[in-house]
């Protein structure tokens, strides 16, 4: 593309995305005449619209709805029946959420126009970023990309993440004219199932081309972290690799192989020595600035439940800029970063008022329920969004926390506060508080047949550790012998693998690639838990109402626990792992 096509196509870019905060209103109205046109006859829908696509109508009539409330009709698709109970366009594949529901990932039905908002939000914030950092246009971006695991549904439709399912689709292959900057990686690397042998290979290619990476970035900054400790782990065989030209032969799919050897090329001592140099010093502080010298910035969502890793990331990048650049889920795309160069506490989302139809819960201490429009949410308010997308669900129920916080022409900026029901992560897995009492609940099962009896709990997500891990405090009674127990190992280690195998999918999936590490029972002395009481009592907890923290995050509290934990328990147990729609 030559530059002056270059610079007039980012002016009708810039454009697109003025015009599109100017008119929320009649986007939005625009959007949701689009969905219920197409959508009012399929079974879910004709329930309560009788084929009308009236937003009154769907105001008054449609009921707010939590995934158990669509979970039957999206699995009927999902075995075979037509895409039309829950969809006026045909349904293309599924998205598997981190998010879950009865210890499995939810599942949402997709179609091109999700693959479509993937694309737009991807093209506008490299555009956004483009505009505030110079001298983008030359560079390339080492960016942690990857597939996971693609099923099949009984239907016969491919189920896996989003990104998995934008990088193996059109968009992305043909996406030339559409992105901003090119990856150190070739495609091949992105689409190659193997994890282990992607990230050592996104390595490989970025050191290789460490002279023209302007920008680091993975979806997360978790990812991110994870594979500088990777690198920690690896960087002498990288080096190896590159001193020799030559490919470490573990890495065995052939594409990935292939595309990689070409950019690897010949033998080269003097990168070699230079890289290994940076390495070989005993502090990693700043090593992305060190072996990336050009690197600008990294983009990489920090925000939510992403903001432990902020200290660690920070210390490997000597505080490069760093961007949170877009808010999006499986459900749908909402929006982008319009300061991307803000402070991580500072960043929101403008949304954008083209990708899916928006309503806001307010969240508020009276029982009274509030639904809003996107043109009417009130600075300073916290709203739970409802999403009507193009692809079935209606008035959905996200789960997500968020707070207004400005306005971007007409359209409003949201700080991301919370995930509503996520009690434990260290990675990128979700741990409800259901999905926690599940777990121990099973696990004390096996207590029975000892004579112990677990008479409290609570947890901590450790991330001092690499990778991080689940901590359980438990203190333990005797059935039968009110003041000494004697602790059966036996029972306690299999009490640790029937807790890990309880969770859900996802938390295996990473416990089975190592980006989670064991899961550790720490039991404690008895009168611990009453200890902890009387501290949150001094916090202002009411004693009447004083109910032990599924979670613990204060320091104070866990310097408690800590104290009087007298035994520790993990196990390496390999968990299973299965797919069921
Ligand atoms: P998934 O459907 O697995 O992609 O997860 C989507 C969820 O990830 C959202 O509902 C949020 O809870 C979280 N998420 C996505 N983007 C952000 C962001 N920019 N900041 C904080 N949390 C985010």
């Amino acid at each position: 593309m030559s530059l002056c096509s270059y610079l007039s196509d980012k002016l009708d870019d810039e454009k697109v995305l003025e015009d599109l905060t100017s008119n929320v209103k009649q986007i939005q109205d625009h959007v949701l005449k689009e969905i219920l046109t197409l959508n009012a006859n399929t079974e879910y829908l004709r329930r309560f619209l009788h084929g009308s696509s009236d937003k009154d109508l769907f105001k008054k009539n449609v009921p707010v709805a939590t995934y158990e409330d669509v979970k039957l009709f999206i699995e009927r698709v999902a075995n075979g029946e037509s895409f039309d109970v829950i969809s006026g366009k045909p349904i293309t594949g599924f998205l598997l959420s981190s998010g879950t529901s009865g210890g499995k990932r939810k599942m949402f039905p997709h179609n091109n126009k999700y693959l479509e908002n993937l694309r737009f939000i991807y093209y506008y914030r490299s555009l956004v970023i483009s505009k505030h950092i110079d001298g983008l246009e030359h560079g390339k971006g080492m960016v942690f990309n990857f597939c996971t695991q693609e099923y099949t549904t009984p239907s016969g439709l491919p189920a896996s993440s989003a990104t998995t399912s934008f990088f193996k689709s059109c968009y992305f292959k043909n996406r030339s004219s559409h992105w901003h900057w090119s990856f150190t990686s070739p495609d091949e690397v992105i689409l190659c199932s193997d994890n282990k042998q992607s990230l050592y290979c996104h390595l490989l290619c970025g050191i290789i081309q460490r002279d023209e990476v302007v920008k680091v970035g993975a979806s997360f900054i978790s990812i991110l972290v994870r594979a500088i400790i990777f690198l920690e782990n690896n960087w002498k065989e990288i080096c190896t690799n590159i001193r020799f030209g030559r490919l470490s032969e573990w890495i065995i799919d052939i594409s990935c192989r292939d595309s990689v050897s070409k950019i690897l090329g010949k033998a080269n001592p003097e990168l070699a020595d230079l890289v290994e140099k940076e390495c070989n010093q005993k502090s990693w502080e700043g090593i992305i600035p060190r072996l990336w010298p050009k690197a600008k910035f990294i983009e990489s969502i920090a925000t939510g439940q992403m903001t432990q890793h902020i200290p660690t990331l920070e210390f490997y990048s000597n505080k490069l800029p760093l961007i949170s650049s877009s808010y999006v889920s499986s459900e749908t795309m909402f929006g982008i970063n319009m300061n991307p160069l803000c402070k991580p506490q500072d960043v929101s989302y403008t949304f954008m008022p083209n990708l899916s139809y928006f309503e806001f819960l307010l969240v508020d201490a009276s029982d009274e329920v509030e639904i809003v429009d996107l043109v009417d949410v009130k600075l300073g308010c916290y709203y739970e969004p409802l999403i009507t997308n193009h692809s079935g669900l209606h008035r959905y129920k996200m789960g997500d926390i968020l707070e207004v916080t400005g306005f971007y022409n007409s359209a409003p900026q949201f700080r991301f506060v919370r995930r509503g029901n996520l009690v434990l992560s260290v990675y990128l897995e979700i741990t409800t508080d259901e999905d926690l009492l599940n777990a121990v609940t099973q696990a004390k099962m096996v207590l029975e047949s000892s004579d112990l009896m677990l008479m409290e709990f609570t947890s901590y997500g450790d991330i001092s550790t690499t990778p991080g891990h689940y901590v359980l405090y438990w203190e333990l009674k005797g059935k039968y012998h009110n003041d000494s127990i004697e602790i059966d190992n036996k029972a306690l280690v299999e009490c640790c693998y029937v807790v890990e195998e309880s969770l859900n999918n996802l938390y295996k999936e990473f416990r089975r690639d190592r980006s989670i590490g064991a899961l550790e029972i720490r039991v404690v002395q008895q009168g611990t838990f009453d200890d902890l009481m009387e501290f949150f009592l001094t916090q202002g907890a009411s004693s009447t109402q004083y109910k032990t923290p599924i979670c613990i995050k204060s320091s104070e509290a866990l310097t408690i626990l800590e104290r009087k934990v007298y035994a520790r328990f993990s196990t390496d147990k390999s968990l299973s792992l299965k797919f069921s729609s």
